[in-house]
């Protein structure tokens, strides 16, 4: 298999494997770059690999930054682009399931390849764009399926993580996993629970977020690798509609908390911002009717994005339009109150809390529509409440 002419994105980046090559060593496009190209996807990261050592990379290029240099990587900076140029690299006993003890670098592309993940990931492109293909990657991508490099059993016991990501790659590219791929991974999926949580969360997110994301979802479901993922049942997508897709990663996880009563987005370790997100979106669904107070807290997109995952599950929306509420509200954060507490301390208000529950009451009465926001008729009403 030959590229007639070399993808846009990889003749961008020629320059640094033919900068590589003059110096002596090989290099190539790898990963998936090369997958999505053949695929006709579109590329994001261009990946390169090369037999040149992290400190021969740094001599060859002027600007470099050490982007991951124990693992070999350099990230390159030239005129049309900057790239991560990686050293060969074999990963050896991964005595904690987690990491490799220590990566060795090569000299031979074969070696690199043959720590890759599945077959589809393992495919090499050079200059003349001719694909280099030792585990008939090629096949696998023909065949649609997601295949392990070598004994799956063996690759899913160094990187339990492979298993959440052949689920991901799964859910992205539409693939099949092929069935001893599937069965090793179903045999090894008690070490997810040595992984890092915050690794799982971004396969688990980017799964949620793809096309495939029901399919895959029954797939962990078959798996049985949900029993070893925290606060975990097994989900069902049986009562969404086949085609709908999340709009966002809040609103896959508020969908996934609805299911999941157990699930603690702290033991995910999501940062305080994903979690009000995902809980804004959650108290949306579960509300029998907007007030405008709701969309004043919750905020229209919240409110959106649950009644749109009423609707993909055919539950009656019969809410107030959370649109046509927001359009009345006057402020949508106390920033834009046209009085704030300093104003009322110049006028001999306190301070202190029977201040801010002035301000809360004002804030309210403003939410609700029964006070004006301008300065005169708060003043009038603030007078009103000695
Ligand atoms: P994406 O399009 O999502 O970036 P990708 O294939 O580029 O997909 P990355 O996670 O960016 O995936 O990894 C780049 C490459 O590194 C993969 O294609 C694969 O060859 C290799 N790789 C990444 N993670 C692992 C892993 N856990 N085990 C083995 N190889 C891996
Ligand atoms: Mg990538």
């Amino acid at each position: 298999m030959k590229f007639e002419t070399l993808p846009q994105e990889f003749l961008q980046a020629r320059e640094i494997i033919e900068r590589l090559q003059e110096a002596g060593f090989e290099a190539y496009f790898v990963g998936g770059s090369v997958r999505d190209a053949l695929l006709g996807r579109t590329i994001h990261d261009v990946d390169i690999a090369t037999s040149a050592y992290p400190a021969e990379v740094k001599s060859i290029f002027s600007r470099t930054i050490d982007v991951g240099i124990e693992h070999g990587t350099v990230l390159v900076l030239t005129k049309s682009g900057d790239y991560e140029v990686t050293t060969f690299r074999t990963e050896s006993t991964y005595t904690d399931f987690r990491r490799p003890d220590h990566v060795d670098f090569v000299r031979e592309l074969r070696e690199d390849l043959k720590r890759r993940d599945f077959t589809i990931n393992a495919l090499a492109c050079n200059l003349s764009g001719e694909i280099i293909d030792l585990f008939d990657g090629l096949l696998d991508l023909k065949k649609r399926q997601i295949r392990a490099v070598g004994e799956a059993r063996a690759r899913f016991n160094e990187d339990a993580l492979r298993i959440m990501r052949a689920l991901r790659f799964s859910a992205t590219l539409g693939f099949e996993i092929e069935a001893a791929t599937a069965v090793a991974m179903a045999d090894r999926a008690p070490l997810l629970t040595k992984i890092s949580i915050e690794r799982i969360f971004i396969e688990l997110d980017k799964l949620l977020l793809a096309d495939g994301w029901q399919a895959a979802l029954r797939q962990l479901t078959e798996s049985g690798a949900w029993r070893y993922l925290p606060d975990f049942e097994a989900v069902s997508v049986a009562k969404i509609s086949a085609d709908f897709r999340f709009e966002n990663s809040a609103q896959a996880w508020a969908w996934l908390s609805l299911q999941l009563t157990q699930l603690n987005l702290r033991k995910w370790k999501l940062s305080n911002a994903q979690i009000k997100a995902i809980e804004k979106i959650h108290a949306a669904y579960k509300l029998e009717n907007y007030q405008l107070s709701d969309v004043y807290q919750l905020g229209l997109h919240a409110c959106t994005l649950a009644d749109a995952l009423k609707k993909a599950q055919n539950s009656p929306v019969s809410r107030s339009k959370p649109a046509a509420l927001d359009r009345q509200l006057q402020i949508h954060a106390p920033s834009e109150l046209a009085i704030k507490g300093a104003d009322l301390i110049v006028l001999g208000f306190e301070p202190g809390p029977k201040l801010g529950q002035l301000l809360k009451k004002i804030e309210h009465k403003i939410v609700m529509n029964t006070l004006k926001n301008t300065k005169k008729e708060i003043l009038d009403y603030v007078k009103t409440q000695g």
